[in-house]
């Protein structure tokens, strides 16, 4: 990826960056932690930013609530049931009163919709009037939807873990070729904190002269404790991030440092760099959001408040900067940065990622489903904390004993998907 930055015209003319026109964004996601978020940004930048698309799994109300806030004509709701409620009539309703609001040229693009089902909220990412699609859904269905939307053209700003951890082998290269096409980068931009760090540090540098990256973790809550001391952690407990708020089960990957492990995963593809150049470290304070290491010894450190909106809004206004929402960080308050290799002894995930990555092929799938089954039993308090390691373990182990295979379908990957659940279901300790 070379990153040189400038204002780009996507060779298609569907999208001006830095034109005059605001940036049209769908919201997949848009009831969770990081769709508000952007909903907030898209608020404060009106100008900037226009949300002509929602979509959520099932809370009908709250997507309302904004479809009217932001006069969106076109709402998909991931629950079928919510089809033949009042609530759809209410939908329907809103986007009506949206689209006698819009501009002709909006009106012109596609009748307004709502519409229920994963391939109703799939299917957002093909609306013609859509630039960015922001992917924030959580699950394999977002696998699907970044799939559809960088093969529909469109920019994909990435929040959507699965995509990369289970797809990215899919994924990177209809990114690479969306790219190509447009001439210049930025088809996929990453939301998360660290990679949009890593994404940043790279502008204007040569990726053959990267030598590492460093990838920052808080080390969650649990930081410093022993195995002993994790036995009889609460779901409560683990919900009680140090420094990011977040949904509740990527709190607790961040707890097992999982997330942590899914993130190097994601770099590797993102950035094309193998595992053996890709380190964690722990970073308490979360000042650090990551850090590229170049081959004349130079490190550039992105740092910043912790604030999901910093990253989000990056993705959205990439290669330009607006100003943000958020207090800088005051540098004479801070007192001290701190650094530690992490624990993986204590916190088995990581190490568990890592080799799942090193692996490659279908097995950082099964681990993925495996994890998301294991913490959902711990939420549930069905099973145990350090019964999330050992379930992931346990399935990984029977994948690899059966033979990891090359990827090669999302089809594929939602059948391995379903099996490495079942095999979880078994394994909840
Ligand atoms: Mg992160």
């Amino acid at each position: 990826m070379e990153c040189d930055v400038r204002i780009a015209t996507k060779a298609n003319g569907q999208v001006e960056w830095g034109g005059a026109r605001p940036r049209r964004i769908a919201v997949l996601g848009s009831t969770g932690s990081i769709g508000t978020q952007t909903l907030d940004i898209a608020a404060k930048n009106p100008e900037k930013l226009s949300v002509v698309a929602l979509a959520a799994g099932h809370r009908a109300n709250d997507v309302l609530a904004q479809a009217r806030t932001f006069g969106v004509r076109h709402v998909a709701m991931g629950s079928e049931e919510l089809a033949d409620q009042a609530v759809a009539d209410d939908l329907r309703a809103a986007v009506r009163e949206s689209d006698a609001a819009a501009p002709a040229q909006a009106r012109a693009a596609s009748e307004p919709s709502v519409a229920f089902g994963a391939r109703a909220v799939e299917d957002l990412c093909a609306l013609p009037e859509v630039d960015v699609v922001v992917n924030a859904l959580v699950g394999e269905a977002g696998m699907r939807a970044s799939y559809r939307a960088l093969k529909e053209g469109k920019v994909l700003a990435l929040a959507n873990k699965e995509s990369l951890v289970v797809g990215g082998d899919l994924i990177m290269p209809l990114a690479h070729a969306a790219d190509e096409r447009a001439g210049h980068p930025g088809a996929l931009m990453p939301i998360d904190s660290e990679h949009g760090a890593i994404y940043q540090c790279f502008v204007g540098e040569r990726t053959s002269e990267v030598s590492r990256l460093w990838v920052t973790a808080s080390g969650g809550p649990f930081r410093g404790r022993t195995r002993d001391e994790l036995r009889a952690i609460t779901p409560a407990q683990a919900l009680n991030h140090p420094t990011w708020n977040m949904g509740a089960k990527i709190t607790i990957d961040s707890s097992t440092l999982m997330n942590k492990g899914l993130e190097v995963i994601e770099a590797h593809h993102l950035f094309g760099m193998d595992y053996d150049r890709i380190s964690v470290v722990v970073q308490p304070q979360s000042a650090i959001h990551s850090m590229v290491e170049f081959v004349d010894g130079s490190v550039k450190a992105h740092l910043g408040t912790t604030d999901m909106r910093i990253p989000i809004q990056y993705a959205l206004s990439f290669p330009e900067r607006w100003p943000a929402p958020v207090e800088p960080l005051d540098f004479t308050r801070i007192g001290s940065l701190e650094f530690f290799p992490p624990d993986t002894d204590t916190f088995r995930c990581l190490a568990l990622a890592r080799h799942a990555g090193e692996v490659g092929g279908t097995l950082p799938c099964v681990m993925n489903a495996a994890n998301e089954v294991a913490v959902a039993a711990f939420l549930a308090e069905r099973g145990s904390y350090l019964g999330i390691a050992a379930c992931v373990e346990a399935v990984m182990d029977e994948h690899e004993r059966r033979g990891v295979e090359r990827v090669e379908s999302l089809e594929q990957l939602e059948s391995l998907d379903r099996w490495a659940r079942a095999e979880a279901a078994r394994h909840i300790s």
